[in-house]
């Protein structure tokens, strides 16, 4: 999956592209077009975005999960870290990966996926000129 977030001036917006999961059946729809799995956007607060097992990621929606944690006033990182762990709590062996920003422009991610070490992300802003990855720890 491809997931993107972009917070612009007075506006954010939010994409997501997946090849699918392997050996899925004809018509699948995963979680890349379902607002609050794949993506989910709010312009007063920030978005997020995820990857991994669609099929158990859209009957949690931690895409949303996530930008409701951030209403809140959390910071984007814990955010997806919360709204991952709602899911390894009840799926020990799900693998999936959030990223989350607000609209300062903070952001961070989360990842559990047994098995993977790191997970890695593409930022940029202002203040980093080019793309950058980053890392973040798999739980
Ligand atoms: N989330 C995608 C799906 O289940 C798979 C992926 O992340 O690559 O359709």
């Amino acid at each position: 999956t491809i997931g993107m977030i972009v917070i612009g001036a007075n506006t954010t917006a939010g994409g997501s592209s997946t090849n699918g999961a392997l050996h899925k059946v004809p018509g699948r729809v995963g979680d890349a077009p379902i607002a609050g799995a794949g993506v989910y956007v709010d312009s007063e607060v920030g978005g997020a975005a995820g990857t991994g097992d669609g099929d158990i990621t859209m009957r949690f929606l931690p895409s949303y999960q996530a930008v409701e944690y951030m209403r809140g006033g959390m910071a984007p990182e814990k955010a997806c870290q919360l709204a991952l762990s709602r899911i390894g709590k009840k799926y020990p062996d799900y693998h999936g990966a959030l990223v989350c920003a607000n609209i300062k422009g903070e952001y961070g991610a989360a990842c559990h996926w047994p098995g993977l070490d790191k997970f890695p992300y593409s930022i940029r802003n202002p203040t980093v000129k080019s793309t950058t990855v980053e890392q973040v720890d798999c739980q």
